[in-house]
């Protein structure tokens, strides 16, 4: 594979050995955890990094553990050399800083004692973060935010970058990071970056790629609901959360009924619990 002045990281050790290059230059080192097949809301995470650090890198690996049996871990998209393309292609404003290298492990040193989708069959050491991991999103995927919080620990056990950079599209996600780190005691400054979104609205997502012209179309009714609801209060701040729930749920269904909502709700930015009241 070709790809200049991106270098290619795919065992732990190699990685080591360029991160200790960088303690003793005493370089900061920016971090880009992804599955690939990157698009601009991942670029706009690896633009943020390139702007705040000496050195910036991006891992790209398809998590298993944070994919159920019956998910879709095979299907994922996958284009390792377009993702290095894009990369390539990104450079900071002043044009002096880009992708130092990427990391690429395998599922066999990532997993050293084997990754079962099963929970049940799993051995070994996970981190659950207990508290923002079982609503929302954690209630259809039970076995998600584990999957991710211990994917994540190892990656920053391997990379220790100084800062690191995670989206606002997955905000649940967003949150079961920060909270691990402050409780783990990580040393690693979390940068949450704004949500990327396509014309209509819709948020750009690898998965993305399994969806229609037309449904992606219909898809960002998700975003048009939201904003809706957001200005329906903005106009009457006596609204309850299930008034607004119900104008969400509507827009949605209107759209296409068709679509089978998993939830709508309403939870504080930082604790994740439900809330009743808009306003409090
Ligand atoms: P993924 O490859 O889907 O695991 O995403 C890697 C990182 O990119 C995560 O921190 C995501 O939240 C972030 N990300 C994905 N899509 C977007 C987007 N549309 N806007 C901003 N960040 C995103």
């Amino acid at each position: 594979m070709t790809v200049p002045n991106i270098r290619i990281f795919k065992c732990i050790a190699d990685l080591r050995k360029f991160r200790k290059d960088c303690w003793i230059k005493d370089l900061s080192v920016g971090f880009v955890p992804t599955m690939g097949y990157l698009h601009e809301g991942h670029l706009s995470l690896v633009r943020q990094s390139l702007e705040q650090n000496d050195v910036t890198l991006v891992s790209i690996f398809v998590n298993p553990s944070q994919f159920a049996p019956h998910e879709d871990l095979d299907a994922y998209p996958r284009n390792i050399e377009r993702d290095l393309q894009l990369l390539e292609s990104v450079v900071s404003k002043d044009r002096a800083r880009r992708v130092a290298g990427v990391f690429t492990p395998s599922v066999r040193e990532m997993y050293p004692s084997g990754i079962p989708l099963e929970t049940s069959q799993q051995k070994g050491a996970f981190v659950s973060v207990s508290g923002v991991s079982e609503q929302l999103e954690g209630r259809a995927r039970p076995q998600f935010f584990r999957g991710v919080a211990t994917v994540v620990t190892k990656l920053f056990n391997i990379v220790e970058p100084t800062n690191a950079y995670f989206g606002q599209k997955d905000v649940q996600q967003s949150i079961v990071i920060k909270r691990m780190v402050s409780d783990l005691l990580f040393n690693v400054q979390i940068h949450v970056v704004d949500t990327v979104r396509d014309k209509t609205g819709l948020a750009l997502s690898s998965r993305n790629s399994y969806l229609s012209d037309e449904v992606k179309k219909q898809a960002s009714v998700l975003y048009r609901s939201m904003t809706g609801a957001r200005s329906l209060y903005a106009n009457n701040g006596n609204l309850t959360t299930g008034e607004l729930k119900s104008s969400i749920e509507k827009t949605i269904v209107g759209e296409n009924d068709k679509f089978e909502i998993d939830y709508v709700a309403f939870n504080y930015a930082d604790t994740l619990e439900y809330r009743n009241n808009p306003s409090h």
